[in-house]
């Protein structure tokens, strides 16, 4: 098995479909029942999205991009910022 990491590094779109299919892996999961009624759930057959059949409510997976983002200045990075320190924090690196 590789890692999310491993496979970030060999293959963007591979990188971008595993991510999809772990978010959805986990909206399935966490998706099993009904918010509303309780009752049990079915994955629609033509779009990402769970159905029930007792009070018909559908619920759609919410796909979060995510990035991660380094500001750096010459050999340091920045650590922490807000408007209440005087001044940034910055870390060696
Ligand atoms: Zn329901």
């Amino acid at each position: 098995m590789s890692s999310r990491r491993w496979i970030a590094s060999q293959d963007e779109g591979l990188f971008k479909l595993v991510g999809h299919g772990i978010q959805l892996a986990e909206f399935y999961h966490s998706h099993s029942y009904c918010g509303y009624c309780g009752n049990n759930m079915t994955a629609s057959l033509t779009k990402w999205a769970s159905l029930c059949s007792h009070c018909h409510k559908r619920y759609y997976p919410q796909i979060a991009p995510c990035i991660i983002v380094a500001i750096r200045r010459a050999d340091h990075i920045l650590f922490s910022q807000h408007r209440r320190h005087k001044k940034s924090q910055y870390l060696l690196y």
